[in-house]
């Protein structure tokens, strides 16, 4: 994710926003003290905004670093050294910014102090609403280091029910928190809208539930909701080192995906993009789907039906079973790839099904349905963070929207 991509998230507008829709005072004054923020897209720089903004500068550095001193930071910010110490005094006295101490090694002249962002004095508690059977939660650090867990079964659970198991969970992991907590970030299947309203989650039965302002009302803390698949998207651009050009695909009960151009997040028009498990492959038929088409992207791709092709095959039939779930998944990315000129595919989801002979199957159905000259530098390979991905999705999501730093 971009300082930009930060900008847009922690702007003025976002303030408005909460107060519109009647979250008390004390949450949108927390969200208009928020620890940093920045300009409003479009929007006239004034002192205030300038100010935001450098902060939003200087912390990002800062977290990409490891330990800086003020002349280090002038120096890479491009903000004169009274500026630098200025904000520098500020995040001290907030307590986000910690000196480490002298630099160890000598050089000529005065001594120059290190400073660090204050990684382990605030937590960020982040949920992932994407499993059918439990709902899954984490404390971390700014780091992103998980140092609390927490889980609670929801099978079956829908409607009203979910949102208390939400609470429930938020409850717990709250408690545990031993640093000030600086946000909540809920990944959520289904469409979500800008303003964390889960706008439909057939499979929670949630129809237009207003989730982030339902938490944060709750818990009196900034909250951020958004789709699983995109906190997925972020969570792998911030801790997976994955490019500004890349799509994220998650396959579990169902087949979703995070669409990232130029290090955004792209939401599409109904903020559906990403969407792609129920688009039809190919002309050939195939299984009847859930949703009454035939040969959805899903009935080839999704867990449970690749554990089906698994128990059903002997070896050399389930390779060729996965292979072709591969190809599937490769003939409905060629456009999408081809059309973004995208830099990178990375799958998430069970391990022993995806990487194999489906990750190869997809490779090369890519490489044969898009030109090499344009797009042969993709890489396509497995996500690292496990099944972490979201909820470090949704502590991206937290920096960001707070610190503005990714
Ligand atoms: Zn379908």
């Amino acid at each position: 994710m971009t300082i930009e991509d930060a900008q847009r998230r922690s702007s003025g507008a976002t303030v408005d926003t909460v107060a519109e829709t009647g979250v008390d005072s004390t949450v949108a004054q927390q969200r208009n003290t928020a620890l940093a923020g920045a300009v409003p897209a479009g929007a006239r720089v004034r002192p205030e905004h300038a100010r935001r903004h450098n902060r939003a500068l200087v912390l990002q550095t800062l977290y990409r670093a490891n330990g800086l001193s003020r002349a280090d930071l002038a120096r890479e910010v491009g903000l004169t050294r009274v500026t630098i110490s200025d904000l520098v005094s500020d995040f001290l006295d907030e307590g986000l910014v910690i000196d480490l101490g002298i630099r160890p090694d000598a050089r000529p002249g005065k001594p120059a102090t290190l400073l660090d962002i204050n990684r382990t004095g605030f937590s960020i508690v982040g949920l992932d609403l994407s499993n059918s059977a439990v709902f899954r939660g984490v404390v971390t650090d700014l780091d992103g280091v998980v140092v609390e867990r927490a889980e609670v079964s929801v099978g079956g659970t829908r409607g009203q029910e979910a949102v208390d198991a939400v609470f429930a969970l938020l409850e717990d992991l709250i408690g545990r928190a031993t640093a000030p907590i600086i946000g909540v970030g809920i990944g959520s299947p289904g469409i979500v809208d800008l303003d964390g309203t889960v706008v439909s989650a057939p499979n929670l039965g949630w129809t237009e539930v207003p989730l982030q302002h339902l938490v944060a009302e709750r818990f009196k803390l900034p909250t951020q909701v958004a789709n699983d698949a995109n906190m997925a998207a972020q969570g792998e651009r911030s801790f997976g080192g994955a490019s500004t050009d890349m799509m994220l695909i998650r396959v579990g009960r169902g087949v979703g995906s995070g669409v990232v151009v130029g290090g955004n997040l792209v939401y599409g028009s109904g903020f559906a993009a990403g969407e792609i498990g129920h688009v039809v492959v190919g002309t050939d038929g195939g299984e009847k789907c859930a949703c009454g088409k035939s040969g959805c992207l899903e009935v080839w791709l999704s867990s449970p039906r690749l554990e089906q092709v698994v128990a059903e095959h002997g070896d050399e039939a389930r390779e060729a079973a996965l292979r072709e779930a591969g190809e599937r998944l490769g003939i409905s990315l060629a456009p999408i790839v081809a059309a973004l000129n995208l830099g990178e595919v990375v799958l998430a989801g069970p391990h022993n099904l995806l990487a194999g002979p489906l990750l190869e199957g997809t490779a090369e159905t890519l490489r044969s349905r898009t030109m090499a000259e344009l797009h042969g530098n993709l890489t396509l390979r497995m996500t690292t963070l496990g099944r972490d991905i979201v909820v470090l999705g949704a502590v991206v999501m937290v920096l960001t929207g707070q610190l503005g730093v990714s």
